[in-house]
């Protein structure tokens, strides 16, 4: 019984952002539990293809759609491209999402709006393009990756905290819309993953931040993934509007 729990055999799971990092470990976790993939990414092509080939290797099928999820038509013409190629989403995991690390004193509206627009208004663009598909299927299942960041605010993040806190607002509202569907949303926030964006901290920093985590590491991107993997699954069926926090105890 606990072994089907977990199966994703044939549903269809978008991940936006899915060339490197979680949303790749994410695409990956999907594979192997047996469901078809519609992978993204904006600048990235090869790590998308490697991502691709990874996804074949475990025995799934996968499509590559190019699209800056800051852009509403895009991410349209994503939607439109895995009902095209699948004939329906089960799955849209929210992952893309970037850093412009600065005080707010000396932050730029540019370095402002790009995050904004990036990790926030993409929630907004790609629901928009998913929902209705959800709805008509009856069913579906929303994850949006927020971080521990949105939990506790952080010192030169003012812009991207912003946007991650947004997320749990905005799911709530969404799971108390769409439960009616059988449209299940939530967000799930890592703490410190090991993965590119990771490495955008200044080293001596980084050293502090693994001192403070209860488990005394840095998370794998793996770890998150099974996370959503079980959100999305069959043993996930009863929650919606909530947040899981995974962060080696870095957030109590
Ligand atoms: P990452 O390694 O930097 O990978 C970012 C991914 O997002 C790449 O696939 C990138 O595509 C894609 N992307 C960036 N901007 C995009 C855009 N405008 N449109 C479409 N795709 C875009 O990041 P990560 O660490 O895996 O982070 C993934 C998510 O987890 C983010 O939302 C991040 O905020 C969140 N998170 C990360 C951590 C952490 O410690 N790593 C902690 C908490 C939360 P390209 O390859 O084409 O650039």
């Amino acid at each position: 019984m606990i072994e089907n729990m977990y199966d994703v055999k044939d549903k269809v799971a978008i991940v936006t952002g899915s060339s490197r990092g979680i949303g790749k470990q994410c695409a990956l976790a999907f594979a192997e539990g047996g469901a078809k993939l519609v992978l993204n990414y904006v600048n990235n092509q090869e790590a998308a293809e490697i991502t691709a080939e990874e996804v074949s290797a475990l025995g799934s099928e996968a499509i590559i759609v190019q699209a800056d999820v800051k852009d509403f038509e895009a991410c349209q013409t994503l939607g439109e491209q895995a009902i095209k190629k699948y004939g329906k989403v089960d799955f849209l995991v929210n992952n893309a999402g970037i850093n412009r690390d600065i005080t707010f004193s000396r932050m730029s509206q540019e370095q402002w709006s790009e995050v904004v627009n990036t990790n926030l208004g993409a929630l907004f663009n790609m629901c928009k393009a998913v929902v209705p598909h959800m709805r008509d299927a009856g069913s579906g299942v929303i994850i949006s990756i927020s971080s521990i960041i949105g939990e506790t605010g952080n010192i030169g993040q003012s812009n991207y905290a912003a946007t991650k806190s947004g997320m749990y607002g905005f799911t709530k509202s969404l799971a108390r819309e769409l439960a009616k569907d059988n449209i299940r949303v939530n967000t799930v926030s890592p703490g410190f993953v090991e993965t590119d964006m990771l490495h955008t901290v200044p080293p001596d920093l980084l050293a502090g931040i693994k001192d403070d985590i209860p488990m005394g590491r840095f998370g794998y991107a793996d770890e998150i993934a099974l996370a959503v993997l079980y959100l999305c699954s069959t043993a996930g069926s009863w929650i919606t509007g909530t947040n899981l926090s995974i962060n080696g105890g870095h957030n109590m």
